[in-house]
C-alpha cells in the first residue's frame, strides 16, 4: 500500500527479531535496505530472504557498541546503497542480559545498556540529518518499548535508555519538523523473540511460574505479539503518506498500555 521506491534505508539490529522483519517489510515495500548487526550469518540470511522476493539489500557486520562503528557502518552504507533516507534505530540489548535490583546494578551494564539503546541512535540519527536536510526529506523511527512508559522490574538500564530514547525523539522531532523530516518511536510490547524469550525465562524462574503460563497472560489480547505485528508500523511512517505524523510514540502492544 505504502511505496519506498527509491528510497535507501538502514535498519540496525536486523539480524533477527523485530529488526529482520521491519528489513523484510521496508525492502518489500520497495526500499534498498542496509542491515546490521553483529552476527554475520545472521545477516546473510536475512539479505538472502529479502533478494529471493525481488528486494534489494545489503548486510553491513558491525558491533554497534565499538568506536566509531556508527561512522563505518554510516560510510559502508552510502558506498554500497547511497545515504540513508530512513533510519531505523532498532538494535538494542534488553534486561534479561543480566538483570537485577538497582541496589545490586551491574554499572558496566548499565553504561552498555545506555550506549547500545539510547547514544547510537542519537550518534547515526545526528549523522543523517545532513543529507536528510539537505534533500528535505527524511524519517527516523526509533523502537523503543512500553518501557519507554512504564517500568521493568530488575531492568532499570533497559527502562532508563527507552525512556530516554523517547526523549530523543521528541526533541529531535521538534528541531527538524520545518526540514522535511520526521522523527517517531513505535513502543512494542512483549514481541516474541530471543530478548524477550531470555526475559521470561527469568521471570518464569523467579516468581516460579511456567513459561507458557506467563506467555499466554502477557497481554490483554492474550500471548505475544510477532515481530511481523510491528514491522508494518515501520512502513507507514517511512511512508509520504505519513508526512504529517512527528514526535509521536506509537503503541504495538496487545493491549498491555491500556490502563
Ligand atoms: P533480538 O531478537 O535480540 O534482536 C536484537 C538485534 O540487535 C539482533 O539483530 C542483534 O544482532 C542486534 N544487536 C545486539 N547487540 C548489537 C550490537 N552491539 N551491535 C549491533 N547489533 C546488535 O531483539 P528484539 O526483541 O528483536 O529487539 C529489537 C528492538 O526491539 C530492541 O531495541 C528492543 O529493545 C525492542 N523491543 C523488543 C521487545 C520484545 O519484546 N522483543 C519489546 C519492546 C521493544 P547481534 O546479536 O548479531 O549483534
Amino acid at each position: 500500500m505504502f511505496i519506498l521506491k527509491d528510497r535507501t534505508a538502514l535498519v540496525t539490529g536486523a539480524g533477527r527479531g523485530i529488526g529482520r522483519a521491519i528489513a523484510a517489510a521496508l525492502a518489500k515495500a520497495g526500499a534498498k535496505v542496509g542491515l546490521t548487526a553483529r552476527t554475520v550469518a545472521e545477516l546473510d540470511d536475512a539479505v538472502a530472504d529479502i533478494t529471493r522476493l525481488g528486494g534489494q539489500a545489503v548486510a553491513i557486520a558491525a558491533d554497534l557498541t565499538a568506536k566509531d562503528a556508527t561512522t563505518a557502518v554510516l560510510a559502508e552504507m552510502t558506498k554500497q546503497l547511497g545515504p540513508v533516507d530512513i533510519l531505523v534505530n532498532n538494535a538494542g540489548i534488553g534486561s534479561s542480559a543480566d538483570p537485577k535490583p538497582i541496589a545490586e546494578f551491574n554499572d558496566d551494564f548499565w553504561d552498555l545498556t545506555l550506549l547500545l539503546n539510547l547514544t547510537v541512535p542519537y550518534k547515526l540519527s545526528k549523522a543523517v540529518l545532513k543529507h536528510m536536510s539537505a534533500q528535505r526529506w527524511g524519517r527516523i523511527i526509533n523502537i523503543a518499548s512500553i518501557n519507554s512508559k512504564m517500568p521493568s522490574l530488575h531492568g532499570a538500564a533497559y527502562t532508563a535508555s527507552k525512556h530516554g530514547l523517547l526523549g530523543l525523539t521528541r526533541t529531535l522531532a521538534l528541531e527538524v519538523a520545518t526540514e522535511g523530516i520526521t522523527v517517531n518511536a513505535i513502543c512494542p510490547g512483549p514481541v516474541h523473540t530471543l530478548m524477550n524469550d531470555k526475559r521470561i525465562e527469568y521471570d518464569a524462574h523467579r516468581r516460579g511460574i511456567p513459561f507458557g503460563e506467563i506467555e499466554r497472560l502477557m497481554t490483554p489480547i492474550g500471548g505475544r505479539l510477532e515481530p511481523e505485528d510491528i514491522a508494518p508500523m515501520s512502513v507507514y511512517l517511512a511512508s509520504n503518506e505519513a508526512r504529517m505524523i512527528t514526535g509521536q510514540a506509537f503503541n504495538i502492544c496487545g493491549g498491555v498500555l491500556l490502563y
